[in-house]
């Protein structure tokens, strides 16, 4: 099996720009919640499963993931929270798993997920972990350029619910610091590197 790095940081740190380097370098990216977001809308047992839960209104006439009104249901109530949780995340696992069985070919691959508490547990079989940092005042700056519909306070309100830059540190084999004095594409070459080495062993 290849080895398997997880690649994480807070809002704005730049984890998507990390990973398009590393499919740049031919390295296969697992993106952890684009992926769960469309298996909620095209998995037909996981779909069945959430309407279980949640009832039919989880799904729109036209079979779309009715995510603000989960949200809605959820918000307030964490025992039912945990029951979606508990249909979805065995079902994200299941594809993790068969999507690295996929890429057996390949020394290593990346997982990109902005929650990941660790390397191993809630699904994850993860060998290394690299944390993507940036300052928070950057991060801000960047994501307004990219979201200009968002304020300050509702990206602030974000990170103040994230886990903090000195948890993450702290789950971190590796860190890329992605600020305006270090060049981010060096960094990733030597990680690859490392990777490559990491795997031949
Ligand atoms: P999110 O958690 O919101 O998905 P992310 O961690 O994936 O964010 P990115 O989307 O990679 O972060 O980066 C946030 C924004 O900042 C993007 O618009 C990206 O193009 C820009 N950005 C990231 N890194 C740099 C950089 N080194 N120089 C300039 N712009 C950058």
């Amino acid at each position: 099996a290849p080895l398997q790095i997880g690649v994480t940081g807070g809002i704005g740190s730049g984890k998507s720009v990390v990973c398009a380097v590393f499919k740049a370098l031919d390295i296969p990216v697992y993106e952890a919640d684009e992926r769960a977001k469309w298996l909620t809308e095209h998995d037909p047992i996981l779909k069945a499963d959430i309407q279980r839960v949640l009832g039919k209104e989880a799904y729109t006439p036209t079979g779309r993931y009715n995510r603000s009104w989960v949200a809605s249901q959820v918000f307030a109530d964490p025992a039912l929270l945990a029951s979606l949780n508990a249909v979805i995340h065995p079902r994200v696992f299941a594809d993790t798993a068969a999507w690295v069985n996929e890429h057996a070919d390949k020394p290593y691959v990346v997982k990109e997920a902005a929650l990941m508490n660790q390397r191993a547990g809630d699904g994850n079989t993860l060998d290394k972990i690299i944390v993507v940092q940036a300052p928070v005042a950057l991060r801000i700056a960047r994501i307004r350029k990219r979201d200009p519909q968002r304020t300050d306070s509702e990206i602030q309100n974000i990170i103040d619910r994230q886990l903090s830059d000195e948890a993450r540190f702290q789950i971190a084999d590796y860190v890329v610091e992605n600020d305006e004095a270090q060049l981010l594409l060096p960094q990733i070459i030597r990680l690859h590197e490392v990777f490559l080495q990491q795997a031949s062993n």
